[in-house]
């Protein structure tokens, strides 16, 4: 359940999916996968990206790409997003007291996140309250969202970095990002996206803007993960190309809490190698 929900100033409709969907919300039907990134070359554990999902009561367990927009709509993305990274937190904590080791998560923030002046203090906050580190939540944040006003963005991931938070970048190279600001983005990382790595084992253009993304995120301290990674022709590549970290079904699909945990028990985890940023 999420217990701390306050009243939503939503406009009112009477769409079914949007009734739907404030009830979910009021009734915390929404739950936390995790899927794992793994170190290149060795593919040893990294950590873990979390996922949401709506369970519900009729059509099963929903993707966030069918309930997340309509939610910003509806102005509920705030509670959803504060909710998600509650729980990622409780979960961090309690697979560390279940012996399962000092694992880190990401989560993917929302724009109106983003821009809440509360979000710093309530990072610090939730790290207090589960006995979390410096460094043991990731923030992933779109380019699209750096992209309206980029000083002011740059000063709110400052101020996320300064409470704890590690940063990285998601969906890279789908937006229209500045070099001029990029150059002083206080991020760890970068996440590749999906549409590069697709075809790198067969495109020749593609396999050169991976190899020049990278080099160039090294260049400039950050590390590089390579998104939704699903063969081995594209991990032979991506490593070709010093990429640091891959994520996708070929190593393994998001997993449920539960599952997750199964897969902390069976994992190879090796002490963590210091990212170039780190
Ligand atoms: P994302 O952050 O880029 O997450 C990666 C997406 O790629 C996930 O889809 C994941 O299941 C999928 N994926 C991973 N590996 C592969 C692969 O090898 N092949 C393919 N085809 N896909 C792969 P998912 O879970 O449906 O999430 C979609 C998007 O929804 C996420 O993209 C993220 O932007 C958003 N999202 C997810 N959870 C949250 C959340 O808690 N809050 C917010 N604001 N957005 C979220
Ligand atoms: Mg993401
Ligand atoms: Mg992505």
């Amino acid at each position: 359940a999420m217990p701390d929900l306050e009243p939503s100033t939503a406009p009112s409709t009477d769409d079914p999916l949007d009734r739907e969907l404030r009830a979910a919300v009021s009734a915390g039907e929404f739950e936390l996968h995790y899927q794992p990134k793994v170190r290149c070359p060795d593919g040893g554990f990294e950590g873990f990206e979390a996922l949401v999902r709506w369970r519900h009561p009729t059509r099963g367990l929903v993707p966030p790409g069918q309930f997340i927009p309509r939610l910003g709509e509806l102005g509920l993305a705030p509670l959803l997003g504060r909710w998600v990274m509650a729980e990622a937190c409780r979960q961090m904590a309690a697979w560390e007291a279940a012996g399962l080791g000092t694992v880190s998560v990401s989560v993917n923030l929302s724009p109106g996140q983003l821009r809440d002046p509360a979000l710093p203090d309530r990072l610090r906050q939730l790290l207090r309250d589960h006995g979390l580190g410096p460094g043991r939540l990731e923030l992933e944040v779109t380019e699209a969202m750096l992209m309206d006003d980029p000083d002011d963005a740059i000063a709110r991931l400052r101020a996320l970095r300064d409470a704890g938070a590690r940063l990285s970048i998601d969906d890279f190279g789908t937006g229209w990002s500045s070099m001029a600001h990029f150059r002083h983005l206080p991020v760890n990382q970068l996440k590749l996206d999906r549409v590069f790595v697709q075809h790198v084992d067969r495109d020749r253009r593609d396999a050169s803007l991976c190899a020049g993304v990278i080099a160039l995120a090294h260049r400039l301290g950050f590390g590089v993960v390579a998104e939704g990674v699903e063969n081995e022709a594209q991990a032979k590549r991506l490593a070709g190309f010093d990429c640091d970290l891959f994520q996708g079904f070929l190593y393994s699909r998001p997993l449920s809490g539960e599952r997750a945990g199964d897969y902390l028990r069976g994992a190879r985890i090796t002490p963590r190698t210091p990212s170039p940023s780190a």
